[in-house]
């Protein structure tokens, strides 16, 4: 039962509207360690509802915390590629439906410049694509220091695909985020682990 997590019933009425019977079993082992604070490195692929598992105590952290003046977003994603970045978005739409809590997006492909209106106006929780993302913050168009939770979805693929060093630099400028979460499809015999040693400050580890 989702009621058993210290859910708001705004985000229980989304998790509904979504069909959700039950958690997942990492949806079991995250929220709470995550709604309490922890830094959390989980392994999860795709199919496991990872997804929901990283996107609700971020969206629940905004609704206890909410913000008291305009600016940046407080909760960022970093996830691998453009349709990822979509997906993450629309589910985290359905599952703070009932909230006052924006998602915006930016990605790759296309026109840089297009992503204005997200980074001025008040988005709270921004899912983007690494590349991108440090484009924007090194033309000083956005300012990460605000961003209270920092989430790597499917940071194995990300390392993969080179984003290593665009990753530390995004990582370095949100340097003042309370926590971290880590999600990878696997951590064996990967970069992950070494990777996310200075990333992640003293992490629960969780396997789905
Ligand atoms: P993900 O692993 O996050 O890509 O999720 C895989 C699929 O499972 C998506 O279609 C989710 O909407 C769905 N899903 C996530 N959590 C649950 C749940 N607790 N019950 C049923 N379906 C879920």
């Amino acid at each position: 039962m989702f009621e058993q997590f210290d859910l708001d019933e705004a985000l229980l009425g989304g998790i509904q509207a979504l069909g959700y019977k039950k958690p997942t079993s990492i949806q079991e082992l995250v929220l709470p360690e995550a709604m309490a604070g922890k830094d959390v490195l989980a392994s999860a692929p795709t199919g496991t509802g990872k997804t929901a598992a990283f996107l609700l105590p971020a969206a629940q952290h905004l609704l206890d915390y909410p913000r008291t003046k305009p600016g940046y977003p407080r909760v960022l994603v970093l996830t691998p590629t453009r349709e990822l970045a979509m997906q993450i978005s629309d589910l985290n739409s359905d599952l703070t439906k009932h909230t006052q809590i924006k998602t915006g997006v930016i990605t790759g492909g296309v026109n840089y410049g297009s992503h204005k209106d997200i980074l001025t106006s008040t988005t709270d929780m921004l899912i983007a694509t690494p590349g991108r993302l440090l484009e924007y913050i090194e033309n000083e168009q956005f300012d990460a220091r605000e961003i209270e939770i920092l989430i790597l979805d499917e940071a194995d693929r990300m390392l993969d695909m080179g984003f290593a060093e665009t990753i530390n630099r995004i990582v370095g400028e949100a340097r003042w985020r309370k926590q971290t979460l880590l999600f990878s499809a696997t951590l064996e015999g990967s970069a992950v682990l070494k990777f996310s040693k200075d990333i992640l400050n003293e992490p629960v580890f969780l396997e789905s």
